[in-house]
């Protein structure tokens, strides 16, 4: 049975985010510390012989020393989260950003995602433990960044219409790195209202230079993963035998065909923030 808890999701397809330009806070600690330590040694080569006996009597705080040690860095261990990898280092400050729309299961839907799964064995196919299409990739901001990008997010999305997704098939996908392949419900709205919303999400993500959704999108809801691209392995009669399950649950129960959508949401770290959609329908 899929347990629908709240899991940090490790990062699928996507590259840390970048510094503003001007932003001396975004840079990196230590080459802020290099540049104070050149400007410093120039000093010294005046009165080097005082300065050096002064270094001597003034060792760096601990706060400063640990700067330099793995202190502050997150020590990635897989097996806290069954083998997957970060495509992306943590770092302290970075805050994994994602833009999705959550869907919520009911019991048939469960069932059949854990038919479709068992008709891949045997690859160890696991269920998602959240379900939702991606509008974004997942990027790292930083953390001042969160309010201007939620709001400017809000304000984009409180401008597009709701829509309704019709789920139509099954694919497979790899992450970018190919070390996780995703068993995917492929869905599609009316008039490609879902390439509005990620146009809009890239747009608000420019002006931070984070990465783009892919040029070529194809919406999807992943609903299992297993580790690396094993989609070579997979015969056609198992794809056929899985488009199967889906088109005769699908006909038995329409209502599992389509879904509403009125809001994405922008997570961000442990944090999440909605985005309305404007009343209109499209
Ligand atoms: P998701 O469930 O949205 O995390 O997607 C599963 C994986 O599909 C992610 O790692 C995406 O990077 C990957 N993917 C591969 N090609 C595409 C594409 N054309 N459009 C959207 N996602 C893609």
């Amino acid at each position: 049975m899929l347990s629908m808890s709240s899991l940090v999701q490790y990062s699928d397809s996507e590259d840390g985010g970048s510094s503003t330009d001007n932003d001396d806070s975004d840079r990196p600690v230590n080459s802020n510390i290099m540049r104070r330590k050149r400007s410093q040694q120039s000093q010294n080569n005046v009165g080097s012989e005082k300065k050096t006996r002064t270094a001597e009597f003034l060792p760096l705080p601990d706060t400063i020393k640990s700067l330099f040690s793995n202190e502050h860095k997150h020590l990635d261990n897989s097996e806290n989260h069954e083998g997957r990898t970060r495509s992306f280092e943590h770092l302290e400050g970075n805050w994994a950003t994602h833009i999705n729309v959550p869907y919520n299961p009911d019991e048939r839907m469960i069932e059949l995602i854990e038919e479709l799964l068992m008709c891949l064995r045997p690859f160890d196919f696991k269920p998602m433990k959240e379900l939702h299409l991606s509008l974004s990739r997942t990027v790292a901001i930083r953390h001042h960044w969160i309010k201007p990008l939620t709001e400017s997010l809000q304000n984009r999305f409180k401008l597009l219409p709701r829509t309704c997704c019709e789920i139509s098939s099954v694919k497979l996908y790899t992450n970018d790195e190919k070390t996780r392949t995703f068993l995917s419900l492929t869905v599609s709205t009316p008039g490609d209202i879902l390439h509005e919303y990620t146009q809009a999400v890239d747009e608000c993500f420019e002006e931070y230079k984070l990465q783009k959704y892919y040029e070529n999108p194809s919406y999807h809801m992943s609903i299992g993963w297993c580790l690396c691209d094993v989609i070579q392995q997979i015969s056609r009669e198992t794809l056929n035998t899985l488009q199967e399950t889906l088109d005769s649950t699908l006909k038995e129960h329409i209502g599992l065909k389509l879904f509403a959508i009125e809001e994405a949401i922008c997570k961000t770290g442990n944090k999440q923030f909605s985005l309305q959609l404007s009343k209109d329908r499209r």
